[in-house]
């Protein structure tokens, strides 16, 4: 007598549609020498490379470090030195995933060509 598993529990789509109008996984503005694109200079008596910290998008992050940099690079020389870029991990929602890139005039960021393989074609 096998009982029919709970029929009123609600199912959840693996990914919840339009909750931000992204389809893809969310996006932040890139960081430009430690400073937010979209933010910019917010606390002129703070250093540029700290600049990120203090914008709503990445406050709650604390300090960020490059998902793919050589351990033995100062992750602070790194933000402060290239394009840093934020999404939301596609697999778990609790973290975000980062990675340098050095911009599109000099293409060839070995932490950008990483990241691609890694998520291809998912970001
Ligand atoms: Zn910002
Ligand atoms: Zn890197």
């Amino acid at each position: 007598m096998a009982r029919t598993t709970t029929p009123n529990r609600p199912k959840v789509p693996e990914r919840a549609a339009g909750t931000d109008g992204a389809p893809q996984s969310r996006r932040y503005p890139r960081i430009i020498g430690g400073t937010c694109e979209f933010c910019g200079v917010i606390d002129a008596n703070q250093p540029a490379k700290l600049q990120y910290r203090l914008c709503p998008h990445f406050a709650d992050m604390g300090p960020l470090a490059c998902s793919y940099c050589d351990k033995a690079l100062d992750p602070t020389d790194v933000i402060a030195n290239k394009f840093v870029n934020v999404a939301d991990h596609p697999e778990n929602p609790d973290k975000v995933v980062v990675w340098c890139s050095n911009g599109p005039g000099n293409p060839g960021s070995k932490c950008e060509e990483k990241h691609l393989k890694r998520f291809s074609p998912s970001m």
